[in-house]
């Protein structure tokens, strides 16, 4: 029986086309920018989001921190969502290693941060406060496109003020599948993206800070600081430059199917839908049944992940085909049928 891992998108597996791009990867030390692979990775995002140049790293996480350590000093403020990857899960990074104190903003629903409420948390030049300098944003945030004209907005609010822009894009792909848009339509609005490759796009490691050349050199340099300073990288980079080829336009897959067991979840007694997002689908369920189905849906073969946050958050992928989601729909179904 094959396992339905729904805990989330990071889980995929290697296609055997993606192994194959990585065998045949041209590599050489990354540190002395002698990676073909890489160049071309850090290249081929560059032009094709509209940026002067990029950096490949090992994780979503290190990508932001480089790109606050890039736009903030010591004793700096960056404005960024209360429930944002970049504050809620990075283990504070900022603050840990680049004394870069957070201003968090409690988000609206769609997942954008007000701009009234941005507005009055930027604080006045004295001495008194931490000099604000950077706005970020997350897009998809929780699966949500943020609105194109939104991030217009928050783009015009951040230069007027003098702030730098960043976007947490570990999932920017997704968001312009969903807005049916370029991604550079999305990129535009920022000075720095990160870009998560070990999320929907399916490759095993990696993701890429994107941004103007003054920036990318400084994020390099902390790049290194932080060890992340790796080698012959070009094996990764392959699977990535796979990716950009191969699994962009099939995201829509994952949204056309994470829209199915919405559908499919909606009408079992016992679950409330919460909503559906690109291609992610949140869903209530009565807390003390959450061990219980938690062990049934184990029997089944489908991994959940229970206890992150206040409702259960069922995640797509390429690893999630048509049956997976009719086995999903029906194991969810008997749970709550047998009561
Ligand atoms: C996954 C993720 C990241 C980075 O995660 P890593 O596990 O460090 O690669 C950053 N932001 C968001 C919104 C994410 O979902």
């Amino acid at each position: 029986m094959e396992t339905i891992d729904l805990r989330s998108d990071t889980v995929t597996q290697p296609t055997a086309a993606m192994r194959a791009a990585m065998l045949d990867a041209r590599v050489g030390d990354d540190v002395y920018g002698e990676d073909p692979t890489v160049n071309a990775l850090q290249e081929r995002l560059a032009d094709d989001l509209g940026f002067d140049a990029g950096l490949f790293v090992p994780t979503g996480t290190q990508s932001n921190l480089l790109a606050l350590l890039a736009h903030c000093e010591r004793g700096d403020e960056y404005i960024v969502g209360m429930e944002a990857h970049t504050y809620k899960y990075e283990g504070g990074g900022a603050a840990v290693l680049g004394s870069i104190q957070p201003q968090p903003i409690v988000h609206a629903e769609d997942g954008t941060l007000p701009l009234e409420r941005i507005r009055a948390a930027i604080k006045p030049v004295d001495p008194h406060f931490a000099r604000t300098r950077l706005l970020a944003l997350e897009n998809t945030w929780q699966g949500r496109p943020l609105p194109l004209d939104y991030l217009r907005d928050a783009h015009d609010l951040a230069r007027s003020q003098g702030l730098g822009i960043h976007l947490d894009g570990a999932r920017l792909f997704n968001a312009a599948v969903a807005c049916n848009v370029p991604a550079r339509e999305i990129a535009r609005h920022f000075d720095t993206v990160s870009i998560c490759l070990s999320k929907g796009l399916g490759t095993p490691v990696g993701s890429v800070l994107l941004g103007p050349h003054a920036l990318i050199d400084k994020a390099r340099r902390w790049r290194k600081v932080c060890g992340g300073g790796w080698r012959q990288a070009g094996i990764l980079a392959a699977a990535a430059l796979h990716a950009l080829d191969h699994h962009v336009a099939r995201l829509q897959d994952d949204h056309d199917r994470a829209a199915r067991l919405a559908e499919g979840l909606r009408s079992i007694p016992g679950i409330d839908l919460l909503g559906q997002h690109t291609n992610m689908v949140f869903i209530h369920v009565p807390g003390d049944r959450l061990r219980a189905l938690d062990a049934h849906l184990r029997d089944a073969g489908i991994r959940i992940s229970i206890g992150y946050l206040p409702t259960l958050r069922l995640v797509t992928h390429l690893d999630i085909d048509d049956d997976g989601i009719a086995r999903t729909i029906a194991a969810f179904a008997a749970f709550f049928a047998a009561g």
